[in-house]
């Protein structure tokens, strides 16, 4: 499995065989997302140390910033005023704040898991 796969599947980086997040939440009713401590097929700590996904929070923040820049340039092509631009732009902030959240955890875990099969 590539790590793009992994990442999309939100599966085990070890093993694949089990989902990370047991709740994908939702931004309607203010859940986050919940992850399981660990893979219940390979055992796989999905907590690796304390402050670990403190580093994902560099992913989301680069999610927002491409989901926010995209919105923006959207907005320009079809030529929407600055203040439905501004709208749409925190509207989707708001609506794919668990996705990024998922996301960037996902993209943090797997991007270690590599170095650890290196060592
Ligand atoms: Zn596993």
């Amino acid at each position: 499995m590539s790590y793009v796969s992994k990442v999309l599947d939100g599966t085990c980086p070890k093993c694949g065989e089990t989902k990370v997040f047991k709740a994908k939440g939702n931004p309607f009713l203010f859940k986050m997302p919940v992850m399981n401590a660990r893979c219940s097929k390979c055992s796989y700590s999905f907590h690796r140390e304390p402050g670990f996904y403190f580093g994902g929070m560099y992913m989301s923040y680069a999610l927002t910033v491409a989901e926010m820049v995209a919105v923006f340039v959207l907005g320009l092509l079809f030529n929407v005023g600055f203040l439905s631009i501004f709208f749409g732009v925190v509207l989707i902030v708001l609506l794919l704040s668990t996705f990024n959240y998922r996301m960037s955890r996902l993209m943090w875990l797997n991007l270690f898991y590599k170095n650890e099969e290196e060592v």
